[in-house]
């Protein structure tokens, strides 16, 4: 069995992958640097275009990071941290379009305006409120909102038209809002790095086991998926950014942190239509409120989709059950997932969530009749004929063990550390990508920190995000100046 050796291992392709190269290469250009991908190409699992909304998630549209309290007050701290950490990573991808590590912006991220859109009394003083919090927030700069249909017609014209407008409604608008394409600012990130002679891509190669030595190195088995061949690989750190799966190699590896963990994986799909006159009508990407008891993940939105140059309307997402963790995996995948120590926490977030079942359950019994009604909230004059169902990425939810209650389903996404730092993964589903440079930076806080300490690294880190060390929710002005550089730089205000 032939054996190589490098300083990091990074376990999967997709956008968090790729970012934490990206972001060491720039840290250190000496480290020797491999990347395992089991497809045959890069960012094919939830990363790719087709399998996210590629919603560059500001907190400008999305009503779930508000949630409005019993009392009728609304929370604005999960608004405020999605924000700014969005912001991090329009700070990176700046910085590598300048240093030419990314090719044009255009080529990976649009300016596509997000909007929020509700109906009926309630809802419309809870966007009313919401807005009237946000816009005074330097964070939230533009931000509009319009109770008057003519406004929201000029704003969203398919969502308008044929709607009765003696109904209250409501929006508000972003229009420096983004479309990214996700896969290609992975694939630009992992051809820079492919640039360089102390990077390798092995593609068409599964990590099936990890084991560590005395000496805190990994040794990780690789299979070729093409040949069958088997072989090693030594790292002394290891990123695994296996997505969906990362749950399971954490299991692998045995580092008592994976002990803590299980994963509830929810499949997706779309309604999509390609059909230019329809497409060229819906300029946005319109958000709504997601159902009483329904998950964060089931918000309804309908939302221009820019990809490779091709203009496209996506409508979702559909959720339904499966036991695959990624779209390429095994069916075994959430059964050989459940061990002696995540059962009782499994067990426990199964009784907890029976909403969320129900959810799911529903889901997987729409018709193509029951999606089209849904649709139609959003687009009163849809023709079905016109929209086709397609497969989205999984989302693997966290289960995670807590001493009080024994197992919680979590929504949100979690950096995963040993305890020694020599290896690290993403568990978790959302926010996602938009926030993958903030992700991978507190990899490198907490497995690179001695390297970070040092000045080399502080001023490099400063260079690649100026607002690094500092917050942007706090400091008016150097909000406004990174709004400003990341805008122009990234064309983002081009509308
Ligand atoms: C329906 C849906 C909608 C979403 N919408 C948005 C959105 O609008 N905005 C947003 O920011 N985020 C969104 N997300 C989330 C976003 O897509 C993910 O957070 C992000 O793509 C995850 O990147 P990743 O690198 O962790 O995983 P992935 O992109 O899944 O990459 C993991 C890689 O690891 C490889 N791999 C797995 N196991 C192994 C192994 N054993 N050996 C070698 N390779 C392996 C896989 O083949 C894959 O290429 C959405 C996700 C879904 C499912």
């Amino acid at each position: 069995m032939a054996s190589v050796s490098t300083d990091v291992l990074l376990v999967g392709s997709g956008a968090m992958s790729s970012t934490l190269g990206s972001l060491l290469k720039q840290l250190d250009p000496s480290l020797n640097m491999m990347m395992v991908e089991q497809l045959d190409s890069v960012a094919q699992e939830s990363t790719n275009a087709w399998m996210n909304a590629g919603t560059g998630h500001a907190a400008y549209c999305e009503l779930n990071y508000t949630p409005q309290q019993a009392d009728g007050s609304i929370t604005l701290d999960n608004a405020y941290s999605i924000n700014e950490k969005f912001k991090i990573s329009l700070q990176f991808w700046s910085y590598l379009v300048e240093q030419e590590a990314l090719p044009a912006p255009e080529n990976f991220i649009k300016p596509v305006p997000h909007i929020s859109f509700v109906w009926g009394d309630e809802n419309v003083e809870f966007l009313r409120n919401r807005y009237q919090h946000l816009s005074s927030s330097h964070l939230f700069t533009g931000m509009e909102f319009s109770d008057d249909p003519v406004v929201l017609k000029e704003w969203m014209p398919l969502v308008m038209n044929g709607r009765d407008t003696a109904q209250k409604m409501a929006g508000t608008r972003v229009n420096h809002g983004s479309d990214v394409n996700f896969a290609a600012v992975s694939r630009g990130m992992t051809r820079n790095l492919q640039s360089s002679d102390n990077f390798k891509l092995l593609l068409s190669h599964s990590v099936k086991k990890l084991k560590q030595d005395s000496c805190k190195k990994w040794t990780v088995t690789i299979r070729d998926e093409k040949t069958g061949t088997v072989s090693t690989i030594k790292a002394g750190f290891v990123f695994l950014g296996a997505g969906g799966a990362a749950i399971k190699l954490l299991q692998k590896s045995k580092i008592s942190e994976s002990k803590l963990y299980g994963g509830f994986p929810v499949s997706g799909q779309w309604l999509v239509c390609n059909k230019a006159e329809i497409v060229k009508q819906h300029k946005a990407k319109v958000y709504g409120k997601a159902s009483i008891g329904t998950p964060p993940m089931s918000i309804p939105h309908l939302d221009l989709r820019v990809v490779d140059g091709k203009e496209a309307l996506l409508f979702g997402p559909f959720a339904g059950f499966t036991t695959r963790f990624m779209k390429h995996g095994s069916v075994f995948d959430l059964f050989s997932s459940i061990n002696f120590n995540n059962i009782r926490a499994m067990i426990k977030v199964g009784f907890d969530n029976q909403d969320l079942l129900r959810y799911l359950i529903s889901e997987v019994l729409q018709t193509r009749q029951s999606r089209i009604k849904s649709l139609r909230e959003y687009y009163p004059e849809v023709d079905i004929n016109d929209w086709f169902l397609a497969g989205a990425g999984q989302r693997v939810q966290i289960i995670k063990k807590c001493p009080d209650n024994v197992g919680k389903l979590e929504f949100g996404t979690e950096v995963v550390t040993a305890a020694d730092h020599s290896l690290a993964t993403l568990l978790g589903a959302s926010p996602g990508a938009s926030v993958s440079v903030d992700a991978m930076i507190q990899v490198i806080e907490k497995c690179f920190a001695v390297q970070l300490a040092t000045e080399q690294w502080q001023q490099k880190i400063k260079q690649m995000i100026p607002s690094y060390g500092e917050s942007l929710i706090n400091n008016k002005e150097l909000s406004q100046k990174i709004h400003e550089y990341t805008l122009s730089t990234l064309k983002l205000n081009a509308l």
